[in-house]
């Protein structure tokens, strides 16, 4: 029972926050990073290498008790393996591991060992599971890069399926959500651009680098100037052939990398070409970066002066005539820009679909497939200035805030009352109106954002304005006094600042009607492919008509999103579908410093993970609660062979007989199912188990 007690926080009868904080960091300092709160894991990110992954721990983890070893993530990836083929409770079949935590907490990692764990537990043939095990390291050189709070940090979200047939793989799909495109054409303070372009440029052979045109790395004003000693390059170096192996290993064609990797030489060649005004008041490109406008054409494979036209002078058709307007300098800058950030957004986009295609279960129509889905997205985020990207961010993990609520406590204590169960109920801090004042229609933060994005001259002042006459009142809302267009939000982890400036322009995401014929007329073949897919998204903004038609359309045609709020808010919304009709298993992860240091924990940041993440009630729920609720008829008809009676009718009365043969107790009853302890679960299926081997 001693071991019991500090590896299962449900399982202290007194416990406070104080306590609760002690019992996690005493069991950090001695290495054991994981503890489990009832179902709930709980990691704590070790920052330093344990040998907790090897091979022999990955096998005493399979089909294994769950009180017999410490808690694990390996136990997590048993229980939802086991729970999909119907082995452990009765439920849907389909499962979903749910990974959150703040930027850094150890996410990311601990998809990774999900997934391999639940590979070995298949035991997948072995070209599946390379495919699906090598699917990460290429998503992850594309999509992560260094941030101030992670060297790693994942700058997209993801929800990985992996989809079997009874007990064997068959194929995966991916869904990514929002990868932080202004990463490509600027970097804060201390952070860094996309893994891959400094792979690529440490890992290339000479003669490549050549043929796709590169030079030396502080020349790219995209990577600032920045590279990295000796020791960081052979890194990458080593990181790029990871990246091409894996490339090769889930199917990529070597026509398809080439094209890739000539699209990136381009994207960075294009952030280096400068603009001047001219006596004539109109723009030039700078005698020093005709260089580089050359060799972007070439790298893009585009007409030079088509690239240098679309830079520099805006086409438009009013009453049936085309009108060139040309670009100021600033105006040329951002077109550069964002051609930048379309361009890398469309190769991350089609890697993933590539991915989908190569990944995609070969198995008749007919055939039933089960599924397990982990969920990786980007944790919470307060950063000195905060603009679009983190308040999409900081949304996604509201509604992932709410679904856990929503399944510990709200659905749970429901039911205790529908079914007439002794219950006093615990609170919790319920979120449900922080997403509504993101997501209400039609006066929701997202839905005004839309209506403000659809008027051409309104401004990121204009929206701001207009949410403070909104929401002044509201208690998660405050306004904020200044010539910025400042407002702050108050999120169930604590107050964000927002920074309005762009989010207008970022929500529209729109691309210029002569980028796209640029593009689709380039002699690459992937690159014209990339912007010949059907994008809804038109170049010009659609009177408010329009959009207004085209908005009462989306409630009926889920695939024509034109915002990018708008489509992130639909994408939500499908997870959620998904997640709320399978099993769901959380994993809670804690960073226990500031730093990314070892053996330390700072006592304040950790607890105040553990209040937001309200781990305290959690536990008291978890402790007091009933977690796995079969109905009469599931449970006589799983646990009958208890009573040596298969005939048993599947009632109420033969739940309780076959519960009085054995010594379980603490379990009730209500008016259509049985009410069980988290733990009465591993119970039941010991005693199966018994008479099985018996
Ligand atoms: P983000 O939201 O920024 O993507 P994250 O939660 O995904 O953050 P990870 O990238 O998983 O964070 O972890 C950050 C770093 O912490 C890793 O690169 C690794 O160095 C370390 N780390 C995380 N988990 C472990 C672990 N179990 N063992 C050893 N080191 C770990
Ligand atoms: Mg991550």
């Amino acid at each position: 029972m001693e071991v019991l007690l500090h590896e299962d926080l449900a399982a202290l009868s007194d416990l406070d926050e104080q306590s609760l904080l002690e019992s996690l960091s005493q069991r950090f300092r001695q290495d054991r990073i994981y503890t489990y709160i009832g179902d709930i894991l709980v990691a704590i990110n070790p920052f330093k290498y344990l040998p907790l992954y090897e091979k022999e721990v990955s096998e005493s983890y399979k089909y294994h008790e769950k009180t017999k070893l410490p808690p694990h993530i390996f136990a997590v990836a048993d229980r939802a393996y086991q729970s999909m083929l119907g082995r452990l409770a009765t439920g849907p079949r389909n499962q979903c591991i749910v990974i959150s935590g703040e930027s850094g907490a150890g996410k990311t990692e601990s998809t990774k060992l999900l997934l391999r764990q639940i590979m070995e537990l298949c035991r997948a043939n072995s070209q599946l599971e390379q495919q699906i095990l090598q699917v990460n390291p290429l998503l992850e050189a594309f999509g992560n890069a260094q941030t101030v709070m992670n060297d790693n940090s994942s700058r997209f979200g993801k929800y990985i399926q992996l989809r079997f047939h009874n007990s064997s793989v068959k194929g995966a799909k991916i869904n990514e959500y929002l990868l932080e495109k202004s990463r490509v054409v600027h970097q804060d303070e201390g952070e860094r651009n996309f893994h891959i372009f400094y792979c690529m440029l440490a890992g290339i052979s000479p003669e490549d680098k050549d043929m796709y045109g590169l030079l030396d790395p502080t020349q790219y004003r995209y990577l600032n100037g920045r590279y990295g000693s000796e020791d960081i390059v052979r890194k990458w170096g080593e990181k790029y052939s990871e990246v091409c192996n894996a490339m090769d290993m889930v199917g990529f064609e070597e026509q398809e990398k080439v094209d890739m990797m000539t699209i990136l030489a381009g994207i960075l060649s294009l952030g280096n070409i400068m603009f001047e005004p001219t006596e004539t008041d109109a723009l030039r490109v700078t005698d020093k970066s005709m260089g580089w406008l050359k060799a972007t054409a070439g790298q893009f494979g585009v007409q030079e002066e088509e690239l240098l036209r679309s830079l520099t002078c805006t086409l438009s058709v009013m009453r049936g005539e085309a009108i060139r307007r040309l670009h100021n300098q600033q105006q040329a800058e951002d077109a550069r820009d964002s051609i930048a950030k379309v361009a890398y957004g469309r190769v991350f986009g089609w890697i993933v679909s590539k991915v989908n295609e190569l990944l995609a279960p070969n198995v008749d129509f007919d055939v039933e497939l089960s599924e397990i889905g982990i969920l990786d997205i980007f944790g919470f985020e307060n950063f000195a200035v905060n603009r679009f990207e983190q308040l999409c961010i900081n949304l996604a993990n509201e509604q992932l805030q709410y679904f856990f609520n929503h399944h510990i406590f709200l659905m749970e204590q429901n039911e205790y009352k529908e079914e007439g169960i002794e219950w006093e109920s615990i609170s919790f801090k319920d979120n449900k109106p922080i997403l509504d004042l993101f997501l209400t229609k039609p006066i929701g933060i997202l839905s005004l954002l839309d209506e403000q994005s659809a008027f051409p001259q309104a401004s990121d002042r204009d929206f701001v304005d207009k949410l403070n006459s909104k929401f002044k009142s509201s208690p998660h809302y405050e306004v904020v006094r200044s010539h910025s267009p400042l407002f702050t939000v108050v999120h169930y982890a604590g107050k964000v600042q927002y920074n309005g400036l762009g989010f207008l322009e970022k929500n529209r995401d729109t691309i210029p009607a002569s980028i796209r014929s640029l593009f689709i007329n380039s002699v690459t073949p992937l690159l014209s492919l990339l912007f010949a897919a059907t994008i809804s998204r038109t170049g010009t903004l659609m009177p408010r008509k329009a959009k207004l038609m085209q908005k009462a359309d989306d409630n009926f045609n889920s695939t024509r999103k034109q915002s990018v709020g708008a489509q992130f808010k639909h994408s939500l919304a499908v997870l959620m579908e998904k997640m709320f009709v399978a099993s769901p298993h959380f994993v809670r992860c804690i960073k226990p410093n500031g730093s990314k240091l070892p053996d330390q924990v700072d006592n304040k940041i950790v607890m105040d993970q553990l209040r937001y993440n309200g781990l305290l009630e959690t536990i008291r729920i978890r402790r007091d609660g009933f977690s796995w609720r079969p109905s009469f008829k599931e449970f006589a008809q799983r646990f009958n062979i208890l009573l040596i009676k298969p005939d048993l009718p599947l009632t109420k009365e033969s739940c309780m007989s076959i519960l009085n043969t054995t010594e379980i107790h603490g379990w009730k009853c209500g008016s259509s199912r049985m009410f069980f302890k988290y733990w009465h679960q591993e119970e039941l299926a010991r005693l199966l188990e018994r008479l099985g081997k018996a």
